[in-house]
């Protein structure tokens, strides 16, 4: 039984660990470093309705100040771990001192990509990662302003539909002309995309190849177009780099973030990683998506206690736009084709498995589709396209 564990990052794939540590019964040290300040809080809401103007920092919390006095874990907000030196048993600091540690927990997420372009780190060009992000991007967001989202997948695409709902003139790029076919298939991804133009936004796919400045506004310069996009503020919205810095300093094994295998174990021993920075091995992505850090954070209390892991199944996601949730769980990737049950609800099917499912406003089937998903079920596609009950597939 490990008699101090320290977590570095405090984000939900951290403040997991810590609750599920506690859970199975850890009763030794527990400190949790935070390079942010305050506690710690949920992502999800940053590109919704805190955006929006609806949730306060409060209302953001992923658990009360007395929590963390109540589960004896020291938070350390405000303190960056420099290095992690796993061998001699602790982590330095960012002020230069070094804590003991007998097992590390890696929980550093990720950093927004910014736009790799010429003029793409105008400090008019905003990231959304953090409650400072959201907060200065929200302040930019006045109806009437111009706001040119680049990139349409997840993040952009929440934040250009919050844009428009705040009354701004919006512009969506994207070199891609239907953005997340990969992850829900063709047919959904096109219903998702279209909405946009459909709230009045305006759609363009093409690259982005610089930006400048002109007059106190910025052009956004497209390939293939003379006409620039002339924005009073642009997000971008291209993706993370997971956080890996200092799993590469403590020579663990990295690759497109940190290898980790059941429980969550590195190369080395006495490391696990969690949540965003994570990649399971053997699985070609990372899954940076809410519950995958939650249930990760689950694993890694396991791994670390040497318990049995729980079974994971499939990664499941959700994202909110115009009053429509998207869900999606397994992956697309997977399938050899795709079937439609009405114009909502798509399955990714190889062979006659479900490997994937996603759908719109269609809450209940993708929870049954998760379950014949994780059971490895067999199924004849007429019985997910006809409009019978779903759940009759799991009998
Ligand atoms: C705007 C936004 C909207 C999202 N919406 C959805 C959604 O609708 N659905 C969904 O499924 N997922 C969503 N996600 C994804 C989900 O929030 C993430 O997958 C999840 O937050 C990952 O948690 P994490 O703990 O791995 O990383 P993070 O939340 O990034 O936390 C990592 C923390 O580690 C800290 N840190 C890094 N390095 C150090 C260091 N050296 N020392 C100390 N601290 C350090 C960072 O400052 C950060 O606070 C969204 C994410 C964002 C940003």
């Amino acid at each position: 039984m490990p008699r101090r564990i320290a977590v570095v990052g405090a984000g939900l794939a951290a403040v997991s660990t810590c609750d599920a540590l506690r859970a199975r019964g850890y009763d030794g040290e527990l400190v949790l470093y935070s390079a942010e300040h305050g506690l710690p809080y949920d992502r999800p809401p940053l590109s919704k309705d805190v955006l929006l103007g609806k949730a306060r920092r409060e209302d953001v919390s992923l658990r009360p100040e007395q929590w963390y006095e109540g589960q004896r874990i020291e938070l350390r907000d405000g303190t960056s771990v420099r290095t992690i030196r796993p061998g001699e048993g602790g982590v330095e600091l960012a002020d230069g001192s070094v804590a003991g540690a007998d097992r590390v927990v890696l929980a550093t997420g990720g950093t927004p990509r910014p736009l790799p372009v010429p003029g793409g780190d105008d400090p008019a060009v905003h990231l959304l990662r953090t409650w400072e992000d959201a907060e200065r991007l929200r302040e930019r967001l006045l109806p009437g302003a111009a706001v040119t989202v680049v990139g349409a997948g997840l993040i952009g695409a929440e934040t250009a539909a919050v844009a428009v709902a705040l009354g701004c003139r919006v512009t969506l790029v994207d070199p891609v002309a239907v953005p997340l076919a990969g992850v829900v298939g063709d047919h959904l991804a096109g219903v998702l995309h279209r909405r946009h133009a459909e709230e009045g936004i305006e759609v363009i796919t093409a690259g982005v190849e610089r930006i400048e400045r002109r007059a106190g506004q910025l052009v956004v310069r497209l390939a293939g177009r003379e006409e620039g996009v002339v924005a009073d503020t642009v997000v971008a919205g291209i993706g993370i780099r997971p956080a890996v810095e200092l799993a590469q300093g403590a020579g663990l094994h990295v690759d497109n973030g940190v290898v980790v295998r059941v429980g969550q174990r590195t190369s080395h021993p006495n490391v696990f990683a969690v949540g965003d920075v994570a990649r399971l091995d053997g699985h070609p992505v990372r899954h940076e998506h809410w519950e995958a850090a939650q249930r990760g954070g689950e694993a890694a209390a396991s791994g670390l206690l040497g318990l049995t892991v729980p079974e994971v199944g499939a990664p499941w996601f959700w994202s909110d736009r115009y009053g429509v949730r998207l869900e999606a769980v397994g992956s697309m990737a997977d399938a050899e084709r795709v079937v439609l049950r009405g114009e909502r609800m798509a399955f990714g099917l190889r062979g006659d498995r479900v490997v994937a499912a996603a759908g719109i406003d269609r809450g209940r089937d993708v929870k049954v589709a998760r379950r014949i998903i994780d059971r490895g079920i067999e199924v004849d596609a007429g019985r997910l396209v006809d409009g019978g009950d779903l759940r009759s597939v799991l009998r």
